[in-house]
């Protein structure tokens, strides 16, 4: 540089230049720090994700650990009343039971064992319909059930029974004039469930009961959504059957229970197995011990750990579903008013389900619709009943979260997701 020229830039001018070069280049070195560091972060997340926590839930360790002495030394019949094996084996189910009973606010004797909650929903819609067919055979529940409860009513119809399906609004509510305008002398049972398994919505259990109550009609709720993520309480509720299973709050596959109200009234259902008049004569079978005791054990934490739990899980649920929300055209489905803390359900307009499930369903677990019928490319019953077109319901996704999603799971989420739905959207405009 000749002097004439270094003389036409000052001194303070040129440091000026340093400085912000310096500035530049330290910035460009921190973003690429930060991205580095973010990616050895994703590097270390164990992926697949899980986040379909409403078709089931991972087995806590602690469920475990209480399980496996009953595989093995302690493998008694709880029905044999002879031996010790027999009587440690009623032990242990009695406990479970009344761990079971205390996370619902019921009595132990009002906890009836089964293989789950589609089990459950068949004993007490089934049951009462047998049990009460003097007095009744009209049933009234609603369009967006679980196939467990829509199918025992198409049975329950095909015996001569007659059943009301009430619809949903926008929100996935049901009215409640509507309900008590439907109620006839011949109904015999409100079943309603307490939160939807695809959209998380919460319907106005209380409110159903007193009506109920008002006239003398039983209530029956699915609430194996519920049980274990938000406080139940049958007697506040006003419930008098109850369907909760064990595998959706942390507990093992293929054990549940039915609560059925035994003061209040007492409620009595006709047994759908015969058998050793097992569980008071509502379920027969050799009872699943060790099932039991995980399901118990399950229930046992979630009373002790699920208010503060389900805080930490909806932070989590609220940080995805805003993140997502700001990829523009994406609608989340049902009320986010009265809703389960750990669910979402988004719809992503100008994308398809196939794409979304293509672009990142190796790393992250999700279900587009209820885990039940997502065999099919069918849109799902439940988001068409709050007024969903086939196309919006197609590209629609529910997000699960569970005690043992993390906040770096949830960055990783809406990260990937971001990107596919940018892609898939940019691939569809090109395409037009
Ligand atoms: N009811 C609801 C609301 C559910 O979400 C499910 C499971 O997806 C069931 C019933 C059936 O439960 P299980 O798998 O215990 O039979």
């Amino acid at each position: 540089m000749n002097k004439s020229n270094f003389e036409c830039v000052s001194f303070p001018l040129l440091w000026r230049g340093v400085g912000v070069r310096l500035k530049y280049n330290l910035n460009f070195y921190a973003i690429e720090l930060i991205l580095q560091v973010k990616n050895l972060f994703y590097f270390m997340l164990q992926l697949p994700i899980y986040l379909d926590n409403n078709a089931t839930t991972k087995m806590d360790n602690r469920v475990l650990d209480a399980m496996i002495p009953y595989f093995m030394e302690r493998y008694g019949n709880a029905a044999s009343r002879t031996h010790s094996f027999g009587w440690q084996a009623e032990e242990a189910v009695e406990y479970a039971r009344e761990q079971a009973a205390q996370l619902i606010s019921a009595e132990p004797k009002e906890i009836i064992f089964t293989s789950g909650a589609t089990e459950s929903d068949n004993l007490a819609l089934k049951g009462v319909f047998e049990m009460y067919a003097t007095k009744g055979s009209h049933i009234i529940t609603a369009v967006t059930e679980h196939k467990a409860v829509l199918d025992s009513c198409a049975h329950i119809e095909k015996l001569g029974g007659e059943i009301t399906y009430l619809k949903v609004n926008k929100d996935g509510l049901i009215d409640l004039n509507e309900l008590e305008n439907e109620i006839k002398p011949e109904t015999i049972l409100i079943a309603i469930m307490y939160a939807n398994n695809e959209i998380g919505v919460i319907q106005p259990i209380h409110e159903i009961s007193i009506i109920a109550k008002k006239h003398g009609i039983l209530f029956f709720t699915d609430a194996t959504q519920v049980v274990g993520k938000i406080p139940v309480d049958v007697n506040k509720d006003g419930i008098d059957l109850m369907a909760f299973s064990a595998h959706k709050l942390y507990g093992p596959k293929g054990v549940g229970a039915l609560y059925v109200r035994r003061k209040n009234p007492r409620v009595k259902i006709t047994a759908q197995m015969d058998g050793g008049r097992h569980e008071k004569g509502m379920r027969s079978g050799t009872l699943n011990v060790p099932g039991i005791v995980g399901f118990g054990k399950a229930c046992e934490l979630c009373k002790n750990e699920m208010n503060k739990e389900s805080e930490q899980i909806k932070k989590l649920r609220d940080k995805l579903e805003l993140e997502l929300l700001k990829l523009e055209n994406v609608f989340v489905n049902g009320s986010i008013t009265h809703r389960l803390p750990n669910t979402s359900n988004l719809s992503f307009k100008y994308t398809d389900s196939e794409s979304l499930m293509l672009g990142f369903n190796k790393d992250i677990a999700v279900s587009s619709g209820s885990a039940c019928t997502s065999a099919t490319l069918e849109p799902s019953y439940v988001l068409k009943a709050i007024g969903l077109d086939d196309d919006l319901a197609k590209t629609s996704i529910r997000f699960g979260l569970s005690r043992f999603t993390t906040e770096e799971e949830i960055n990783y989420a809406i990260q990937r997701i971001g990107v596919t739905v940018s892609k898939i959207r940019e691939m569809n405009s090109v395409g037009k």
